[in-house]
């Protein structure tokens, strides 16, 4: 069972879920992304992400119009193998297709670029077996980082930053 919690950006409230592993995430319709699949590898017993990632992935499923395999999506920062910055520190990012066809992983690709639901698509150059999409927030990525590090730290932070 994983505790989950939410930023809710519709009503600025932080929101707690207990999920298990096979369960959908918060707001994903028709479990099309489970709690394992969003965490992947990482053995965090809390998660953390924001509804409008959630909505906006239930937003690409339906446009891609087909299954999405998922690596994982959230990580902690000492979880490896990414960047200083990365949004999957924060939730808010997703590491998706591997197990996909090329045809069907370019097919993916295109269709996240051009589906205006996320802020962020890595070029393909850079995510030659997977496409990484993200729906990152304008504070500093630095943020993120401190908010991943500590639940405690995550609450009081998402929460200040709710109010600017
Ligand atoms: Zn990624």
């Amino acid at each position: 069972m994983a505790k989950i919690k939410v930023y809710n950006n519709d009503t600025n409230r932080m929101e707690t879920y207990y999920r298990g592993e096979a369960e959908a995430m918060p707001y994903v319709t028709n479990r099309t992304l489970t709690v394992r699949e969003f965490r992947g590898s990482s053995n965090s017993p809390t998660l953390w992400t924001e509804k409008r990632a959630m909505t906006s992935w239930n937003s690409q499923r339906y446009i891609f119009g087909g299954p999405i395999p998922v690596g994982f999506a959230f990580k902690r920062p000492w979880e490896g193998g990414h960047g200083t910055f990365s949004q999957h520190y924060a939730g808010l990012a997703f590491d998706v297709g591997q197990t996909l066809n090329d045809a069907t992983r370019n097919r993916l690709y295109e269709n996240a670029r051009s589906s205006g639901v996320w802020s962020y698509v890595e070029p393909k150059v850079l995510t030659p077996t997977w496409v990484h999409f993200d729906k990152r927030r304008r504070q500093s990525c630095l943020l993120n980082w401190w908010i991943s590090t500590d639940s405690n730290w995550f609450e009081r932070l998402v929460c200040f930053n709710c109010t600017r």
